[in-house]
C-alpha cells in the first residue's frame, strides 16, 4: 500500500509562475491543484482541504495575506500549512507574511531545486524562512 499523496494548492495570478510551481511539485510526487485568485482558492479549499498552500501575496481582488488570515482564523482550515510567495523587490513582505500567519515564505523567482525541499520541510513540521 502506498501512502496518499499530499495535496498542494498553488495560488498565483501569473500563469507562468503557476505552471512552473505546478510542474515542479507534480514532479516531486505531490497532488497539485491551482487557483488564479483568492476567491477561487477559497472555493477549492471548501471542496477539498489541501495539506499545504503556496500563496502568492499580490493577487487581483483579495490579496494573499488577507486570505491567509481568513484560513488561519477558521478552525476547519487553520492547520493547513501556508508558504507565501513574496517578490524580492517588496521589502518587508516576508515579515508581513509571517505576521499574517504564514508558516514560511519563498522569494520569487521560484528556485525549482529548492522549492520541493522547502515544501518537504514545511510539511515535515519545522518552520523556515528562505
Ligand atoms: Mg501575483
Amino acid at each position: 500500500m502506498s501512502t496518499p499523496k499530499k495535496r498542494i494548492l498553488v495560488v498565483d495570478d501569473n500563469p507562468r509562475n503557476l505552471k512552473l510551481a505546478f510542474d515542479v511539485l507534480e514532479d516531486a510526487d505531490y497532488e497539485v491543484v491551482e487557483a488564479v485568485n483568492a476567491e477561487e482558492a477559497q472555493s477549492m479549499i471548501d471542496r477539498n482541504l489541501p495539506d499545504l498552500i503556496l500563496m502568492d501575496i499580490a493577487l487581483p481582488g483579495m490579496d494573499g495575506l488577507t486570505l491567509t488570515r481568513k484560513i488561519k482564523a477558521n478552525e476547519r482550515t487553520k492547520h493547513i500549512r501556508i508558504i507565501a510567495l513574496t517578490a524580492f523587490a517588496m521589502k518587508g513582505d516576508d515579515q508581513k507574511a509571517l505576521a499574517a500567519g504564514c508558516d514560511g515564505y519563498i522569494t520569487k523567482p521560484i528556485d525549482i531545486h529548492q522549492l520541493p525541499v522547502q515544501v518537504a520541510e514545511i510539511l515535515g513540521g519545522s518552520g523556515f524562512a528562505s
